[in-house]
């Protein structure tokens, strides 16, 4: 503990590169050999569970491995084996929210992913995504998912546009401008349907990679939107260095807009820069007839949420988008009339 405390200590100053000054951040897990564990594997993942426990804790402090965080992690381990069956027995789906413009006419459609796990119902992607990205599985479920929206896109009668989530672990891993013009071939979707939707995250990782890459994307002739946007770092420098075709406004501040002046004064803003950087604003998580007012008057051009429509199977919107499938239902009850 005494070594921990001076490690965290000597980090914590600043380091002078150069004449600037940088600072290193430092967590640290610590676990006993051999009253915590007396095998390589199993100390490593006690430190590593310690670890956890540390930046969860706000980083830069150490922390001991307790038993509890085992358990945590081993249902954290059967989640991971649960995800791994789950994408091919067929568990996980994509439900589909509508995006409307001002005049209400749909634009487009977000596919957002639904896991119902056979005993404990339906998991939340905000549960089950980290564990995706942290195992890596999400290369995998993220492929599945652009495959299933696109083929799905590419079945309507309605070219409306298709909103696909995008991990910043995709884009470290693998390649994938290949992985999405393979998968626009295979599907035939008109590229400039497909809009993939991504953090500020997949940027500050790794600035001049991740802007190689959407740039490769973006000669694939796919739309790319920043989602989330004005909760992370919100650098502008990131939407100087690459030319976004979409901001979304995150629902954090659509759902202040009559609670908060400060957020009316941030929105206007945000729509004020898209307009100066040729970017379409699209205002998420729009629940009342309020908000859906002020947004359109402020210029947004186009908005989502559980007041427009919630994430439902497509069947629900199957009118929306003109999908075979309805067509031919109707068609068949008609028939038996
Ligand atoms: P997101 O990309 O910001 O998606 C919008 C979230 O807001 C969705 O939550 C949606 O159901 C919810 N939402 C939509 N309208 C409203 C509204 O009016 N009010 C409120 N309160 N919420 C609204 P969901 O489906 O639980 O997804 C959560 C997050 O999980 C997504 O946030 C996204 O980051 C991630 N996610 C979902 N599907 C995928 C996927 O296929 N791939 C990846 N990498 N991430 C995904
Ligand atoms: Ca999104
Ligand atoms: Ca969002």
């Amino acid at each position: 503990m005494e070594l921990a405390d001076r490690l965290l200590a000597t980090i914590a100053d600043a380091f002078d590169v150069e004449g600037r000054a940088l600072r290193v951040g430092l967590s640290i897990g610590i676990t006993f050999f051999p009253d915590d564990a007396t095998d390589v594997a199993a100390l490593l993942s006690n430190a590593r569970a310690a670890l956890d426990r540390a930046r969860a804790d706000g980083r830069g402090v150490f922390r001991m491995f307790e038993a509890n965080m085992d358990r945590k992690l081993r249902e954290r381990r059967a989640l991971e084996q649960d995800l791994r069956s789950a994408l091919a027995s067929g568990e996980l789906r994509l439900h589909y929210q509508p995006q409307v413009n001002v005049s209400g006419e749909i634009v487009g459609f977000e596919a957002l992913i639904r896991w119902c796990h056979k005993e404990r119902g339906t998991i939340p992607p905000a549960e089950f995504i980290p564990v995706a990205e942290e195992s890596g599985l999400i290369v995998s479920l993220g492929e599945w998912v652009l495959r299933q929206a696109c083929r799905e896109a590419a079945s309507w009668a309605k070219s409306v546009q298709i909103g696909v989530n995008l991990s910043p672990v995709q884009f470290r891993q693998g390649d994938l401008p290949s992985l999405v013009h393979q998968i626009l071939l295979e599907t035939g979707l008109n590229p400039n349907r497909l809009e993939l939707e991504i953090t500020e995250s997949v940027l500050f990782d790794d600035l001049s990679r991740a802007s190689s890459i959407l740039r490769r994307l973006k000669s694939l002739g796919v739309k790319i939107a920043l989602d989330d946007f004005g909760t992370g770092y919100s650098s502008l420098s990131y939407l100087q260095s690459f030319p976004f075709d979409k901001i979304k406004i995150d629902k954090s501040f659509v759902g202040m807009i009559q609670k908060n002046p400060q957020t009316v004064a941030i929105i206007r803003a945000i729509v004020g820069l898209g307009r100066g950087l040729s970017m379409d604003i699209i205002a998420e998580g729009v629940e009342t007839l309020e908000q859906l007012t002020f947004l359109s008057e402020e210029g947004c051009h186009a908005l989502q949420g559980y007041l427009i429509g919630r994430p439902h199977p497509i069947e629900a919107y199957a009118d929306e988008v003109g999908r075979p499938a309805a067509m031919a239902g109707i068609a068949a009850r008609r028939r038996t009339r």
